[in-house]
């Protein structure tokens, strides 16, 4: 087995989005076509691009770390978006 590239997880900020959070692998370093799969084990989808994209709206998707980083950065903005996303999810 050779899995050059671990499964990684994502998340649709777009509060319309019908899925939200995603599982990504890099397929392949020359051609960026990443393998998407929902959280609901759909069947994955291939999105070649240089960061991977939302299937479901096409909107960029963020990791886990990007996600937090949002937090730290606006206390203020507790009910926005993005916080409603996160509550969403759970
Ligand atoms: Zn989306």
């Amino acid at each position: 087995m050779t899995h050059s590239s671990a499964m990684e997880e994502r998340f649709c900020a777009n509060p319309h989005c019908l899925v939200g959070r995603w599982s990504v692998t890099l397929c392949s370093d020359v051609n960026q076509v990443w393998r998407v799969i929902s959280c609901h084990d759909d069947d994955p989808y291939l999105v070649a691009a240089p960061s991977p994209l939302c299937p479901c709206c096409g909107d960029h998707l963020l990791t886990p770390f990007e996600v937090e980083g949002g937090f730290a950065d606006g206390r203020q903005q507790e009910e926005g978006p993005l916080f409603e996303f996160v509550r969403h999810l759970r």
